[in-house]
């Protein structure tokens, strides 16, 4: 049997090459930061690691962590930038989700009068019941997960 075919590289993971350009706001050893080809609002940005992963749950501790202490330095940098005062981060996960590119990213999403991000919310009910399964399912799942 053949192996399976390799899939083709992302068109983030061809940017991190330098095969395909992108209007870079930061850069470090772990984290790129670029905007958005098709914002939302002005300033729309995406934020992805430099490891090569589709899902946030492949992630390794240290690239999340890289990403996590650069957040909230390029949230305020875009407020200041952009004049807003309210924004959203969005990380979609597997094409249900609407994840499109399959390299881990994350949105951050000025809101800027009428544009801005668009939520269908649609709010269930918590029984008690319910509740206490899922969190026992939930934190048997954590025990069980040794990464
Ligand atoms: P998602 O639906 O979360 O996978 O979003 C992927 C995002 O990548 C979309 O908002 C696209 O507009 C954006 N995008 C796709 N190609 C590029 C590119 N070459 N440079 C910048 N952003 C891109």
């Amino acid at each position: 049997m053949s192996d399976p075919k390799p899939s083709p590289p992302t068109i983030f993971a061809r940017i991190l090459a330098g095969e395909l350009p992108c209007h870079k706001i930061y850069e470090d050893e772990n984290v790129l930061a670029f905007l958005d080809i098709f914002p939302l609002s002005p300033g729309h940005l995406l934020i992805i690691p430099k490891e090569q992963k589709a899902y946030l749950h492949e992630l390794s501790a240290g690239s999340a962590a890289a990403i996590g202490r650069v957040l909230p330095r390029l949230a305020r940098a875009t407020m200041a930038a952009t004049g807003a005062t309210a924004y959203n981060l969005l990380q979609n996960n597997g094409a249900a989700a609407h994840q499109a590119v399959f390299h881990v990213h994350f949105h951050l999403i000025p809101k800027i009068g009428d544009r801005g991000l668009g939520i269908g919310w649609v709010p269930g009910k918590l029984p008690e019941a319910d509740a206490h399964h899922m969190v026992a399912r939930i934190q048997d799942a954590l025990d069980s997960d040794l990464s």
